[in-house]
């Protein structure tokens, strides 16, 4: 790591908390602090967190056996955590090519180094912000790994909670999906505070003390993200909700979890 990169441990991050609270241990005391008194209000956090990292994996599984994706933007990728993004689509197709992107120090230092390309498959990281496309777009990584003669499978999972305004965030997403070929697909988990608003006050708050923004949306909010795309059944449901493998997910109560989650087809 370039010891000119300022890691700014003196507050929060989203991607530190998420990592202490999965069991990881590429975090901070400002991470832990903030994922402490989440707790204290909110105990269901490690599920609510296990079951985002659950849906990517069965969203992205999903889109390279059901849909034929085989190339893949994801935005806000996090702490590598086993199995990633590739791991679990290479499974399925060796082929498939990753770009990962973020805008975490901490992160693109670990990412660079745990995950490699394979032999078939490729994957590479780019240091880019979700509130500026462009960073995205014109990423070496982006335009060399993914051909965008076809379809592609975008991932936003616990992502855009990091934005706090409804326009700006709608608007990044959509100019990323605008450059998308028609064909390919969008999974995104999207935090609400529909289930649990009291306590997920408190988390916010929690959040806000030690440097960190969290955003939840409404039902109607969550879903314009998918506006102008056909929506895959079930809708957008509670991500515990999305075509679970196994029904005992179902018994999950609703206040636990506070993420919507849907995938949808560009036409
Ligand atoms: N997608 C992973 C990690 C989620 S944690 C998963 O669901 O398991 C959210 C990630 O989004 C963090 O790594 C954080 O650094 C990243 N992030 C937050 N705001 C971002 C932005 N504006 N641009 C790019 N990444 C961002």
């Amino acid at each position: 790591m370039s010891g000119e990169v300022d890691l700014q441990t003196d507050r929060a991050h989203g991607a530190r908390i998420y990592d202490f609270v999965l069991g990881g241990k590429d975090n901070y005391a400002a991470d832990r602090a903030a994922a402490e008194d989440s707790l204290r209000v909110w105990p269901a956090l490690p599920v609510h967190m296990r079951v985002n990292r659950q849906f990517m994996h069965r969203a992205s599984r999903f889109l390279a056996t059901e849909c034929g994706i085989d190339q893949f933007l994801d935005v806000g990728t996090g702490i590598p955590t086993s199995p990633n993004l590739h791991e679990v689509v290479q499974q399925v197709r060796p082929d498939a090519r990753v770009v990962y992107t973020d805008n975490d120090p901490v992160v693109l230092a670990h990412a660079r180094a745990l995950m490699p390309s394979t032999a078939r498959g490729r994957t590479a990281f780019a240091d880019a912000d979700l509130r500026d496309p462009d960073s995205i777009l014109s990423a070496p990584e982006f335009r060399e790994l993914l051909d965008l003669d076809e379809p592609v499978g975008l991932m936003l999972i616990a992502v855009v909670h990091f934005i706090e305004d409804d326009d700006e965030a709608l608007d990044v997403v959509r100019r990323i999906i605008d450059v998308l070929p028609s064909g390919s697909f969008v999974a995104a988990t999207i935090a609400t505070d529909d289930f649990a608003p009291e306590l997920l006050a408190g988390v916010r708050e929690a959040y806000r003390e030690h440097g960190e923004v969290l955003r939840f949306r409404s039902h109607a909010q969550a879903s314009r993200f998918f506006d102008g795309l056909e929506l895959l059944d079930p809708g957008v449901v509670q991500m515990h909700k999305w075509r679970p493998d196994e029904p005992r997910t179902l018994q999950i109560p609703e206040a636990d979890i506070a993420m919507y989650a849907g995938i949808a087809r560009k036409p």
